[in-house]
């Protein structure tokens, strides 16, 4: 398949991920105690993790040593990220797909799935469904199809961005898209994307090569594994990497993650902006009997992990977990999750109370309205948050991660979660969460120090809430 001309690599690719030094790593790493706990320290003071340290924790499975681990984490979590959580919510596109990815409901050879590409009209219906429910950040979700090539992928860009509903807009636009070459990069780069998402699936060779067909796009891996090196050449530098949990043994693959990661930063000079961990959920036309399936508990030492081996990178917990599960490891270090998420294609405007499996590409576990999200964080004592300001003002990629320290939350971040978050109250709230933010924000201006910046930000806040003035970012 590496023959087709449009499927080039980059410049500097290679294979970096080696399975045997992997497993290798994983059989010898013993979790002695005091090693344990030298490198919770060193995760403490926020120095990344070595893939060598990170065997050493995921070896680290008596439960004194697991409850410190997650301890760290949740520390992490408020030292680097403070309490607010960023929302977002996923719009798909279309699902033909040439793939046939065994895990997949939109696999090419899948016969239950109705194949459906939402046209111009289409996505404006579901942008502004989503905008009237107050969402601000999109992740746009594609099939792998010669239709969905970059030229597309933009265009909905920019339709997407032009969408407006009273004060509703989206200001950011991710992607979720297979990899493309160097100048399809560029295209939708050009577009005003925010990150580029790609999930490896699976970092072990053997597992891919069994799920992924040779005769199949997907089937390279390492023109995958190259994906996002060659999104960096092209001069994206907020991209995010993942796996999907449940094909091969977790411990690889948290492994996998930290090595890909650790590539980026050496060879690109940034590390990855997210990191995603889906877990395998059921799909339909899907059979997958796989032997790794993770239980709860083994992926939230995943979660707690990776939030120690790479304290300044994003993790991201989607809906396909259940609420209780969401709200437990939510505060292991995620710093992004979606809300009020609907998959079907056409879902936001079409799909009644429960699923349609046939429409979707695997089962949700939890399909809360954005609302009941929000007001479920804030009685949690978390900032939701719609901010997208970073990107806006050129703080992404390296410059993200200069700034990604202490000072930079409390003049930035926390201001900007405060104004989104009145924008949502006053806009969209029911008034039980209206009421819950309200005292949220009363709670966070207090606990800040008097100054120009707590000055700045009650203005803003109170012209929001006076005015039909929006979008004061800091
Ligand atoms: N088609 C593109 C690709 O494969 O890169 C875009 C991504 S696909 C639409 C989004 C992601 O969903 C995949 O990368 C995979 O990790 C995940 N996924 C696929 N089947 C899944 C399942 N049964 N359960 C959970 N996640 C799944
Ligand atoms: Fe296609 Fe992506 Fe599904 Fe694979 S995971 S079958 S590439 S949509």
């Amino acid at each position: 398949m590496r023959a087709m001309a449009e499927m080039t690599l980059s410049d500097r690719a290679t294979d970096f991920v080696n399975d045997d030094t992997l497993h290798y790593l994983l059989d010898t790493r013993r979790p002695d105690p005091v090693h344990v706990r030298e490198l919770i320290a060193k995760s403490l003071s926020k120095q990344p993790l070595t893939v060598d340290e990170t065997a050493v924790l995921l070896n680290a499975s008596d439960p004194e040593l697991t409850e410190q681990i997650f301890e760290t984490a949740r520390q992490l979590k408020r030292d680097v990220y403070g309490n607010r959580i960023v929302l977002f919510a996923p719009l798909y596109i279309g699902n033909d797909c040439v793939n046939d990815c065994a895990y997949c409901a939109f696999k090419r050879s899948n016969r239950e799935v109705v194949r459906r590409s939402l046209d111009h009209s289409e996505i404006r219906a579901q942008v502004e469904a989503l905008e009237r429910k107050g969402h601000k950040r999109l992740i746009l979700v594609f099939g792998e199809h010669p239709r969905y090539n970059a030229d597309f992928i933009a265009e909905c860009v920019r339709l997407v961005y032009e969408i407006r509903v009273g004060h509703g807009e989206i200001r950011r636009v991710n992607i979720n898209a297979a990899p493309m070459d160097v100048a399809g990069f560029r295209t939708i780069k050009n577009s005003g994307i925010g990150t580029y998402q790609i999930f490896q699936e699976t970092y072990h060779h053997g597992t891919y090569a069994r799920l992924h067909p040779s005769s199949t796009r997907k089937g390279d891996y390492l023109y995958r594994l190259d994906g996002l090196s060659r999104a960096m050449e092209a001069g994206i530098d907020d991209v995010g990497i993942g796996a999907l949990f449940g094909l091969y043994d977790w411990r690889f693959e948290v492994m996998g993650l930290v090595t890909h990661g650790l590539h980026l930063q050496h060879t690109y000079g940034v590390g990855p902006h997210t990191i995603s961990f889906p877990r395998l959920r059921p799909a339909a036309g899907v059979a997958l009997d796989s032997p790794w399936a993770v239980s709860d508990h083994d992926f939230k030492r995943a979660i707690a992990i990776l939030r120690l081996a790479v304290p300044y990178t994003g993790m991201i917990l989607t809906a396909r977990e259940s609420p209780a599960f969401r709200k437990e490891a939510l505060g292991f270090g995620v710093s992004q999750i979606d809300a009020g998420s609907r998959i079907e294609l056409g879902g936001y405007t079409e799909a009644g109370d429960t699923q349609c499996m046939e429409r979707e590409q695997f089962e949700l576990g939890d399909i809360r309205p954005l609302d009941q999200v929000m007001r479920e964080l804030l009685l949690d004592g978390y900032l939701p948050s719609f901010c997208t300001s970073c990107y806006r003002l050129g703080r992404t990629g390296e410059h993200f991660m200069e700034f990604a320290i202490p000072g930079f939350i409390q003049r930035f971040c926390t201001p900007n979660a405060l104004t989104t978050l009145m924008e949502y109250l006053v806009d969209y709230a029911t008034p039980e969460t209206r009421a819950a933010g309200e005292k949220a924000i009363a709670a966070e201006i207090a606990k800040m120090p008097d100054g120009k910046v707590k000055k700045q930000l009650m203005e803003a806040i109170g012209r929001i809430g006076k005015s039909d003035e929006r979008d004061l970012y800091f």
